[in-house]
């Protein structure tokens, strides 16, 4: 438990922690959700017709991962998963100079709401306004005014319009609780702790000797005689596969993580040296699913309504060329290339501007 130990020769007076401790374990709590994400888009494009619902379904099942990890956390450590990495625990503030200074059961569920509950409905709602903007954007003014009229899209415009004040409010509200708690005006340094009652404060050494008691596997067996021992064993097992399972998630994540910086500088160090070398050969043309949507027969004609393209636009993932409109309903119906399968979205939808009488 050596990141335990860090901070052990600091006064035990000075509890709270310092700002830069608390922003190297808000970037490592945000940092989770992308190496996730990067290895559920690994496992799809490895095999896009069986495993391409994981990535569309990627941000319900980190819900559950991280709802898994955090709950263990909370209830063992007394904090989330990036707190205790960073030795830090969250205390109560009404009882801070209680002894009894840990969360209530309420405190508890209520910490769990908002470490994995709050992220999941912003970024839904993130999701949604990116969404909403691109409809906007999309330069398909006649159907917008078409579909103005529905209740639905009415309130799809009114979020439009609103959410982006309420995006600001939401960040400028955490700036200002960051800004108090360096300049000392608060004990807190997020909106959502002071809302329940709750500060962080560093592990003392009593709690780091409390844990590591807790997690010695002679201390999982409980009871006196052989079979109350023998009858411990599997919610003993449980409680090691849990935890194996949450220590060992860290470790998985940063490793997804460095292999992706190793790639992304491979890629970096190949572009500055493109200019020595020869002309790459174009890659192979990405191979159709087997239950894909057929290719037609002729170039100029759309996979998907058989027509000639109107709009043309290539989707950059597998770099077949669609009708605009056919493609991007597609796209947010599917998440995936019609075609290929390869998960998608329509960020990744590039518009070629060819002459289409050549
Ligand atoms: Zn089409």
């Amino acid at each position: 438990m050596a990141e335990f130990a860090a901070h052990l020769n600091q006064s035990a007076t000075n509890a709270n922690p310092t700002i830069f401790e608390i922003i190297a374990e808000e970037s490592m709590a945000s940092a989770l959700r992308p190496a996730v994400g990067y290895a559920l888009n690994v496992l799809a494009t490895s095999n896009p017709d069986k495993w391409g619902w994981v990535w569309r379904v990627g941000d319900e099942i980190y819900l559950c991962l991280d709802y898994l990890v955090q709950n263990h956390y909370l209830k063992n450590y007394g904090g989330s998963i990036s707190e205790n990495f960073y030795g830090l625990k969250r205390v109560n503030r009404v009882m801070i100079g209680n002894k009894e200074g840990g969360l209530s059961r309420f405190q508890r569920h209520l910490s769990l709401i908002m470490l994995v509950t709050v992220p999941y409905a912003k970024l839904k709602l993130d999701k949604l306004f990116e969404k909403a903007r691109e409809e906007h954007l999309s330069g398909n003014q006649a159907s917008y005014h078409a579909r103005k009229r529905s209740y639905f899209s009415q309130l799809k415009r009114i979020f439009f319009y609103v959410y982006p004040f309420f995006h600001f409010t939401w960040e400028t509200i955490f700036l200002c609780y960051h800004l108090m708690y360096i300049f000392k005006f608060s004990e807190v340094h997020s909106p959502l702790l002071h809302v329940i009652g709750i500060s962080l404060q560093r592990l003392t050494r009593q709690d780091i000797l409390a844990q590591d008691m807790r997690n010695s596997y002679n201390n999982l067996l409980k009871g006196n005689t052989l079979l109350e021992k023998m009858s411990s064993i599997p919610s003993s097992f449980g409680h090691v596969l849990v935890s194996t399972l949450a220590n060992g998630l860290p470790v998985i994540v940063f490793f997804l993580k460095f292999i992706e910086w190793w790639y992304s500088s491979d890629n970096k160090k190949a572009v500055q040296s493109v200019t020595q070398l020869p002309i790459p050969v174009p890659p192979p043309q990405p191979k159709p699913a087997d239950h894909g949507v057929q290719l037609p027969p002729h170039p100029v004609q759309c996979p998907l309504c058989k027509n000639v393209r109107t709009n043309p636009t290539a989707l950059a993932s597998s770099g077949y060329v669609f009708c605009y409109p056919c493609i991007y309903k597609y796209l947010n119906q599917h998440g995936c290339c019609p075609i290929t399968h390869l998960p998608s979205a329509s960020k990744q939808l590039v518009r070629l501007y060819v002459d289409e009488t050549n």
